[in-house]
């Protein structure tokens, strides 16, 4: 007959196996998309286009795209593919991710489609989820509209007299934002001038900025215009991206952010 301490070894043993099996079943259940879930932010993003109705772009900004877990691979996306590999479940189409794909955010040709690919999980609140999906629904379309991506580094911005007529420029366009009539078109002109004295200083800068600001910025701009409900809720949030913007100590992966505003000031 066993000994107790041999019992005892024993149930310590198993219950050690059940605690990482239990730990590893939970955790292999986060990573697992939710495809009700899904399905929701599917129908929300396509109500946020359809309010748009294509004007933005000229052409209604949903269509094909994916979620992947970039634990599991898995992919949940909100229609077929062309090859008939995805298969329906919960009203979504469900596969896996093969493994010479990388899972990111972004746009992707993949079993004869054309998607937007985003990670899971996104964002609970639906005013940042849809800001980053549109954000990645342009990108899906800036070729077709005649927007194609140019690679742009503008570290000159992040050398001192680049960071100081950049941080100029943000402070005028927070100053437009914030004031009506005459006050407005001096901060404008405002953060024209130092704009151009800072591409004066830079002999690449004009064309590096310009390409980062019609590829990040107006998909920066196209999600955060289209998830706010009125023009104040843009221009709020507008203001809030040029802060947080500002902190940031690396100021050359933010400098798209003024594209944000300086659109709505237009829209203003
Ligand atoms: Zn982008």
């Amino acid at each position: 007959m066993p000994s107790c301490r041999f019992l005892a070894s024993l149930v310590a043993a198993l219950t050690f196996v059940a605690v990482i099996f239990i730990a590893m079943t939970c955790v292999s259940a986060e990573a697992q998309i939710d495809p009700a879930l899904a399905q929701r932010y599917f129908g929300q993003l396509k109500q946020t286009s359809d309010r748009d109705g294509g004007r933005l772009w000229g052409t209604a900004l949903y269509g094909p795209i994916f979620f992947v877990d970039p634990a599991s691979r898995e992919v949940a996306a909100n229609q077929a593919d062309a090859q008939g590999v995805l298969k329906v479940k919960d009203g979504v189409w469900m596969g896996t991710l093969p493994n010479d794909l990388t899972p990111a955010n972004t746009a992707i040709d993949w079993l004869g489609v054309h998607w937007t690919m985003v990670m899971w999980p996104v964002n609970d609140f639906r005013e940042a989820r849809e800001r980053l999906l549109l954000h990645e629904y342009f990108h899906r379309v800036q070729e077709r509209i005649g927007l194609p991506a140019h690679d742009a580094v503008n570290s000159h911005v992040d050398t001192a007299d680049g960071r100081i007529w950049l941080e100029m420029e943000w402070r005028a366009l927070e100053r437009a934002l914030r004031q009506p009539g005459v006050e407005r078109n001096r901060a404008v002109a405002d953060a024209l001038l130092f704009r151009a004295y800072r591409r004066s200083l830079f002999p690449e800068a004009a064309r590096d900025e310009n390409w980062l600001e019609l590829n990040e910025g107006l998909a920066e701009y196209t999600g955060v215009k289209l998830s706010s409900e009125s023009l104040e809720e843009l221009v709020f949030r507008a203001d809030r991206a040029l802060r947080d913007g500002a902190s940031h100590p690396v100021l050359r992966v933010h400098l798209h952010i003024p594209a944000v505003q300086r659109t709505a000031l237009c829209s203003t």
